[in-house]
């Protein structure tokens, strides 16, 4: 069941990244930095002062948009 629904969900998480900047869009305050689309930048400071990874930022994006697309609070 667990296993069922993570790979449902993983699989929501890819759909919603197709069209969503997730890297690029400060999961603080949902700036966009174009810059992090060179997949070179690994880190980035926003302009409201929070330091991302880019990775954890995008997953962290990917996390809320994914949960607003399902309507899950
Ligand atoms: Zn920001």
């Amino acid at each position: 069941m667990l296993e069922y629904k993570s790979k449902w969900y993983d699989c929501t998480l890819h759909k919603v990244d197709r069209f969503f900047a997730s890297s690029q869009t400060c999961s603080k305050c949902g700036a966009k930095n174009p810059k992090v689309k060179d997949l070179s930048v690994h880190t980035w400071t926003c302009s409201c002062g929070a330091t991302w990874n880019r990775d954890e930022n995008a997953s962290l994006n990917l996390l809320k948009q994914g949960k607003l697309e399902l309507g899950i609070r």
